[in-house]
């Protein structure tokens, strides 16, 4: 047996290790999830270099040595829908929500997105990076390792690149990998009457100078009741992708305006939300090898009674991921609380909600072939748990279960 060979991380004594090695899956069981006992990992370089039996990599591998002492063992999680950079907070809202006030009539009165507009505004970049740094050091020490990161709450040319750039800026100063998306959120109210001109002012100067500026990976658009309509949703993906930007979409979140249909017309990465969804449009989805990506903690949020359309979506072989939709009405950003509620909101198993959260969630961002698994040349992104095995996610809730998370290769966290 080969002796010596080098790494900076050696994982050794793993007592369950789950990765989903085949790629995004559109079924996930145990028939293709990879559930290896007494496993290993070797870490250089920021990259996983083997994986295989415990005492094989631990005699194999020179290097700093992590005893996971029979723990279960999972690739980081990936958030593939995040609106991380804003300012200010929004509480009191929730009291209002609770006393049956709307979230379209918060939203008409001025309040809502519309409030988080001006104080996003009015922050300074160190305001917004401050903050956005104590929230995502608090989604890496529960394990998440990606995430994708909305613009969204400026609604011009500069204060869009200005939240651009500050999700840029997480990535330099933390281990995480971040995907940012330039996201046309709600038309201003002083283009009430003119949402057209807004729709122009987007497509004509913000696309095109955010893709220049290359601020953004994505493209995406609220499409719904009280934000964007279909058409002028289907500019602005139009727009987006013309400019070299890949599309991701808000569809059929508040009411069904047919926005879920677009992914027939356009190239799609994802659809997110789709708690209004027709049944039918599932299988639209699944064809064009696109991603329902499903919201949990943002349903409760919205103290919403629907369901995405989870059992037709499964029937369908659409390619399911969840996010956490951290956002001012939604103040979770812990991926690892998406997977726990999962099976109480959407009714996925654990595994489903693993693989929802890791692999399927990097495939609705493009990047599963470098992140969401635990595979040779992957970026090493590992979490051990406390847990011993998979099917306590979600059995037992409500606290961090993580004990370590290693991402790009480093740890990033270590409970003790
Ligand atoms: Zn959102």
């Amino acid at each position: 047996m080969l002796r010596g060979l080098k790494a900076d991380i050696v994982i050794y004594n793993i007592g369950q290790l789950v990765t989903f090695m085949e790629g995004p899956l559109a079924r996930v069981s145990e028939d293709n999830a990879v559930i290896v006992r007494d496993a290993g990992v070797a870490i250089r370089d920021g990259k996983i270099v083997a994986v295989g039996r415990s005492s094989d990599i631990k005699s194999r591998f020179e290097g700093s040595k992590i005893n996971a002492d029979k723990r279960l063992v999972t690739p980081g999680l990936i958030d593939p829908h995040t609106h991380l950079v804003f300012y200010g907070s929004r509480e009191d809202e929730f009291e209002d929500k609770l006393r049956g006030v709307s979230y379209s009539e918060i939203l008409a009165r001025g309040g809502g997105i519309y409030r988080t507009v001006t104080a996003t505004r009015e922050a300074n970049v160190n305001d917004l990076l401050k903050r956005v740094l104590s929230v995502a050091r608090l989604m890496l020490s529960h394990g998440t390792t990606t995430i994708e990161v909305k613009s969204g709450y400026a609604l011009d040319l500069e204060g869009e690149a200005k939240m651009l750039y500050v999700a840029r800026k997480l990535e330099e100063l933390l281990p995480l990998k971040v995907i940012p998306t330039l996201l046309a959120h709600v038309p201003p109210l002083v283009y009430k009457e003119n949402i057209q001109e807004y729709v122009n002012y987007f497509t004509n100067a913000i696309i095109p100078e955010i893709a220049n500026r290359n601020l953004a990976l994505y493209i995406d658009v609220f499409c719904d009741k009280g934000a964007f309509s279909l058409n002028d949703s289907k500019i602005i993906l139009e727009a987006g992708l013309r400019a070299g930007l890949r599309a991701r979409i808000h569809a059929d979140q508040i009411e069904y305006i047919g926005c879920s249909k677009l992914v027939e017309k356009l190239n799609l990465d994802s659809l997110d939300h789709l708690e209004k969804m027709p049944e039918e449009n599932s299988r639209l989805i699944a064809e064009r090898g696109a991603v329902a990506t499903l919201l949990p903690t943002s349903i409760m949020s919205m103290l919403e009674q629907s369901r995405p359309p989870v059992r037709a979506l499964r029937e369908a072989k659409t390619i399911i991921a969840i996010g956490s939709d951290y956002n001012p009405n939604n103040m979770t950003p812990l991926q690892q609380t998406v997977i726990d509620i999962s099976p109480y909101i959407l009714g996925l198993t654990p595994l489903e909600a693993l693989a929802a959260a890791t692999i399927n969630a990097a495939k609705s961002l493009n990047i599963s072939h470098e992140v969401g698994a635990i595979k040779e040349n992957y970026t090493a992104d590992i979490i051990i748990w406390e847990i011993e095995n998979y099917k306590w996610l979600g059995y037992t809730w409500g606290y961090n279960k993580v004990l370590k998370v290693i991402a790009k290769g480093r740890i990033a966290y270590s409970r003790e």
